[in-house]
């Protein structure tokens, strides 16, 4: 893409009225625009990282065998009353209205209750589990505290998968096969090596959920890690019977901050049971189906690659979720440089090039703060060497490959 010709706005200073370094960076680098609190548009450049993020997520559950679908916003009190999910006494965060004709909806905060009834309609025997269905789409909270910035939206995305089984051995085996899928999915995004299974509160069905958890100075949550062992128990949780259970030594265990990226739960016959999710066994009994549901937040994960990956300058993406693969920069407007992007692209490359009429300062700054994960400079003086600079964002290295040995490293650099 042409950047004279893509809709982004950089700004020095940060936004006045935002305290996370998340939001105040996003923000600056014009990835996404402030509604209010709690609540941000996306542009180009975040919405680009988003749908990486997201094809990512998509491409494990697809592996998992999972189908996606999408569910309405839009929910409908008389649902929500039979789980006992509707009052406000039992869940506070929901986004209600009244409809003049009569009757209440919701804006859905979770999606248990609609899957469930969506399943009841094609799940009759036994023949037809295991089952798994997900979306990724837009939930509502209203969060008390909207001062993570987009890490904790009042309107967010989640990608919400949930299983259905005849029994608790089918939901235990698919429960490992989705832990092996996030796994994956950290990993793909960066963050595997800072993200931990984490211990959480669980339900009637299972005693414990598992959270996905991120270390993150700036978290709201605080996790106890025990490194060796790649485990965690949330403080919630967190107690010395807790411990004995999961052979943990409290010894061994570091302190520290969090951010919740994902959280996976059996639910049992939480759901199945009160909307009537039945099933007929081999002997032709009718028993209702046993459910887990899966979790993760990818506007927080945007938020969360800022705040881990982000240094003084800017931006930086890891290659897999970078908007852009690489940012040439053109310095003096030249014509190999647009000659260079043409190929590249043809190649399949991301590549954005700064073709605006800037000063070579102003456009490093910006390329600094956009943070595309490899930066080449094609300039005269670099041409008449016979060469391009590259900067990689992450490290701060800078490299100079000769013209003809640029091929080989594209393929080498970028096609991973
Ligand atoms: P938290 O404890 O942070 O409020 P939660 O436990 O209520 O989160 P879940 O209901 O488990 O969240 O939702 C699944 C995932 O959705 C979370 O793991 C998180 O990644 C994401 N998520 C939840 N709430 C938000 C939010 N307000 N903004 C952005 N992402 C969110
Ligand atoms: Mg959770």
């Amino acid at each position: 893409m042409l950047q004279s010709q893509l809709f982004v706005k950089t700004r020095r200073e940060d936004p006045k009225d935002e305290v996370a370094k998340n939001a105040k960076l996003l923000i600056r680098a014009g990835y996404i625009h402030k509604e209010l609190a709690g609540a941000y548009s996306l542009l180009p450049l975040g919405l680009k990282t988003l749908n990486k993020i997201n094809a990512i997520i998509r491409d494990e559950m697809n592996k998992l065998g999972a189908n996606e679908i999408q569910m309405t916003a839009l929910q409908s009190a008389d649902l929500w009353q039979k789980t006992d999910r509707w009052s406000d006494d039992k869940v506070d965060n929901w986004f209600k209205t009244s409809l003049k004709a009569g009757g209440d909806l919701g804006l859905g905060f979770t999606h248990e209750e609609p899957i469930t009834v969506i399943a009841s309609e094609s799940i009759n025997s036994y023949k037809d589990l295991p089952l798994s269905i997900y979306q990724i789409q837009t939930k509502f909270r209203n969060e008390a505290r909207a001062k993570s910035g987009i890490m904790r939206g009042r309107e967010f995305l989640m990608k919400d998968l949930y299983s259905f089984h005849a029994d608790a051995n089918s939901l235990d085996e698919f429960y490992l096969k989705a832990q092996e899928a996030y796994k994956n999915v950290f990993a793909r995004l960066g963050i595997g090596d800072k993200t931990f299974v984490t211990f959480a509160g669980g339900g009637s069905f299972s005693e414990f959920s598992h959270e996905y958890q991120t270390i993150c100075e700036t978290g709201e949550d605080t996790i106890y890690l025990d490194r060796a062992k790649k485990i965690a128990v949330n403080k919630e949780v967190y107690n010395e019977e807790v411990l004995t259970k999961l052979g943990l030594d409290k010894t061994k265990m570091e302190e520290v901050k969090a951010v919740e990226v994902g959280n996976i739960f059996k639910l049992g016959t939480r759901f199945s049971e009160p909307l009537g999710l039945l099933f007929s066994d081999e002997k032709g009994e009718r028993r209702p189906v046993i459910m887990g549901c899966y979790g993760i937040g990818p506007s927080r994960l945007l938020g969360l690659l800022t705040e881990v990956f982000a240094d003084e300058q800017g931006l930086i993406w890891p290659l897999s979720v970078a908007p852009f693969q690489l940012h040439l920069i053109s310095l003096e407007k030249n014509d190999e440089a647009l000659k260079l992007y043409d190929e590249l692209t043809k190649k399949g490359i991301e590549v954005l090039i700064d073709d605006r009429d800037l000063s070579a300062g102003a456009k490093f700054a910006d390329a600094d703060l956009l943070g595309v994960p490899y930066r080449v400079v094609v300039s005269a003086k670099g041409l008449s060497a016979g060469q391009y600079e590259i900067k990689n964002r992450q490290t701060g290295e800078t490299d100079f490959v000769p013209v003809e040995e640029f091929p080989a490293w594209v393929e080498k650099t970028i096609r991973l």
